[in-house]
């Protein structure tokens, strides 16, 4: 029997709403030279193509027509590291996956388990080949628990509301930062009681909090954990 190929590793960053996995996960995923998966992405399509077909994002049926309806297709960004423009078939969704609709009715389908199992491939298909850093909810606890490192950002909900507002505030929109703050602690609650994959740590996760860190800190951090590891050398 051959052996089978080496791969990669693969570095998860899990976390609540807003803690900075993808700012902090792009930063590391360039500085190593690795590609960047933001699971979240899939979540977020399968709610916009529910709302879309007015279905009702509670309902297992409908949520999982939606995600089987999908064709989705990741653009790179200029750098080709990740993904900064998310299609469904030939129509561009970027913008739509962050719309305050996809916000509310996100964590609605993601607690279905027809359209976690649905997800479930995809996602394990795109880790395959390794050298890659994947962020999400439950990365390092279901979709790849033999990753290499597994981290787990955490903060508190006044700094991710305000660091959410100012996201969405650089990004052109207009919104009030309870607002934010709620929806936040909305999501968190059904991310983390649902009872399949909830938002937890893995119990050999790297832990950091990031209250008081700029995302350059928690990039040396996570890069310090590696190397500790001996998936890189040290700089
Ligand atoms: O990371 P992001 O905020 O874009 O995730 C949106 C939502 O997608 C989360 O609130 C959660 O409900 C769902 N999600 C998930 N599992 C993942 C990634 C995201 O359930 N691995």
């Amino acid at each position: 029997m051959s052996a089978p190929a080496a791969r990669g590793p693969i570095v998860t960053i899990d976390g609540p709403a807003a803690v900075g996995k993808t700012t902090v996960g792009r930063m590391l995923a360039e500085s190593l030279g690795y590609l960047c998966l933001d699971s979240g992405l899939f979540y977020r399509a399968v709610a916009l193509a529910t709302v879309r077909a007015d279905g009702d994002p509670d309902r297992a049926d409908d949520a999982l027509a939606a995600a089987r309806s999908l064709r989705l297709r990741f653009a790179a960004d200029p750098s080709g590291k990740f993904a900064a423009r998310t299609f469904d078939g030939d129509c561009e969704i970027s913008e739509a996956l962050v719309s305050p609709e996809v916000d509310r009715t996100v964590s609605l389908v993601s607690r279905i388990p027809e359209v976690r199992a649905a997800m479930l491939e995809p996602q394990r298909e795109a880790l395959r080949e390794g050298g890659i850093v994947a962020l999400g909810r439950d990365i390092g606890t279901v979709v790849c628990p033999e990753a290499d490192l597994k981290v787990y950002l955490d903060a508190s909900p006044d700094v991710r509301a305000k660091r959410r507002w100012k996201e969405r505030r650089d990004a052109g929109g207009e919104m009030d930062i309870a607002d934010i703050r709620e929806n936040l602690l909305a999501r968190d609650r059904i991310d983390s009681q649902r009872s399949i994959a909830p938002l937890r740590a893995a119990s050999d996760a790297v832990i950091i909090s990031t209250d008081a860190c700029a995302p350059t800190e928690v990039v040396e951090a996570i890069r310090a954990s590696m190397t500790e590891r001996g998936l890189i050398h040290a700089a």
